[in-house]
């Protein structure tokens, strides 16, 4: 790597890391007021898959542990129903703090997410080209970009029952339409420019 290439790689690196302090800034910023009362927890239908609680995570963010926050899955098993954001008493935006660290830990591409950020990223390609969701095209881009041969078996027995019950659409998998790419673009415009 010539000098050029290194100059840019680390000013991409310094970017990228001043973008995640800014993001887990506003995370801190959105649970600033949290009153460590557990609704969020017991309200959770996840919580008992999670390793730490929600109301845990939240106390963590507030004491800046970054690297408990990034080895703990919590977030990454957060479903986006919205129960914990409706009921909490401050009022906190907790689904879109969940969803803003789900962010940093896809732009650091940290190991111990490659697998739900994969997943994340083939649903939306999938989404960014059809509009909706097309089962087969999203599986077999997501065991592609796997490339490990293991994660296609586990996934048989749920396949198989999907499919005798008519919910998987067998067409082509990977026909492109590129229904929403103007939309997908304005978005990443507007993140570059966050
Ligand atoms: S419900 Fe709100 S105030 Fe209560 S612990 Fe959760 S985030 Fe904090
Ligand atoms: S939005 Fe996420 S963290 Fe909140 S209750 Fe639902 S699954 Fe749990």
């Amino acid at each position: 790597m010539n000098l050029m290439q290194k100059t840019k790689t680390k000013t991409k690196t310094e970017k990228d890391d001043q973008l995640t302090n800014k993001l887990l800034t506003s995370v801190k910023e959105m649970v600033q007021t949290c009153m460590q009362c557990g609704t969020c927890t017991a309200s959770c239908p996840n919580a008992f898959a999670m390793d730490y609680t929600p109301r845990y995570l939240w106390r963590l963010v507030l004491m800046e542990k970054t690297d408990e926050i990034f080895h703990s899955k919590t977030f990454t098993l957060c479903s986006s129903c919205y129960y914990c954001t409706l009921r909490c008493p401050r009022g906190l935006e907790l689904t879109d703090a969940m969803a803003l660290l789900k962010q940093i830990a896809a732009r650091q591409k940290l190991p111990q997410y490659k697998q739900s950020s994969l997943f994340y990223k083939n649903f939306m390609e999938s989404v960014r080209r059809h509009g909706r969701v097309r089962e087969m095209e999203f599986m077999t881009l997501y065991f592609i970009t796997m490339k490990n041969p293991l994660v296609p078996l586990r996934f048989i027995p749920l396949g198989m029952k999907l499919m005798s019950k008519g919910k998987v659409s067998l067409g082509n998998p990977l026909k492109r339409s590129g229904a929403l790419n103007a939309v997908f673009k304005k978005v990443e415009e507007l993140e570059a420019g966050s």
